[in-house]
């Protein structure tokens, strides 16, 4: 049963397989930042508000000196060709000269995040590691780098571990699709 009133949902992934990908995904960036950390703590940029679940969870698993921040963007409108970002967070930390871990919980056209590894360059990141916690498998008009991947999804709008749908369900415990209006 999902804590939420959202009606019948598929589950897609429970909780023990989401947190299973996401300690796959420490493994991996413990193996890749820990050697690039002597002097300086990486910068973990959550991407809010979706992102908080994944971020809580990875924590405890990452071996390295970090300092968390956190951003808030949103796209202009409905538009989707552009990249635009509209802040209402930005980072606290200086960006310049750090090794950044962008973490988001979706990856879908990646307009948002394919921005804010751009922001971050521009802001004089000296590397950019990017995780999600999701990819979805479609195409994209054009592909976002992205270091860790937990779980791929079909093309569908998920919800759960941190991801709304209408708001609510991000306390689900698992990934669900909402079944189709049609
Ligand atoms: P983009 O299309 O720019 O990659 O995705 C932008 C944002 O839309 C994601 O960070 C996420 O917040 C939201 N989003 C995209 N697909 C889904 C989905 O299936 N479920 C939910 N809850 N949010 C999504
Ligand atoms: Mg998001
Ligand atoms: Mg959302």
């Amino acid at each position: 049963m999902i804590p939420t009133h959202l009606g019948p949902a598929e589950h897609l992934f429970s909780a023990e397989e989401v947190e299973a990908a996401i300690r796959r995904m420490a493994v991996a960036m413990n193996k890749d930042l820990e050697p690039l950390t002597p002097h300086r703590p990486v910068v973990l940029l959550c991407v809010l508000t979706g992102a908080v679940v994944v971020v809580g969870q990875l924590m405890p698993h990452l071996h390295f000196p970090l300092v968390l921040d956190c951003v808030q963007v949103s796209r202009y409108g409905a538009e989707t060709s552009g990249g635009t970002l509209q802040w209402r967070t930005r980072p606290k930390e200086s960006l310049a000269g750090a090794v950044v871990l962008l973490v988001d919980d979706i990856l879908d056209e990646g307009i948002t995040l394919r921005s804010l590894q751009a922001y971050c360059a521009a802001e004089g990141a000296a590397a950019i590691h990017t995780a999600v916690m999701i990819r979805k498998t479609r195409p994209r008009a054009v592909e976002v780098p992205v270091d860790y991947v937990g779980l791929e999804v079909p093309d569908r709008f998920v919800f759960g571990y941190g991801l709304d749908a209408r708001g609510l369900g991000r306390n689900a415990p698992g990934i669900f699709i909402l079944p189709r209006d049609d």
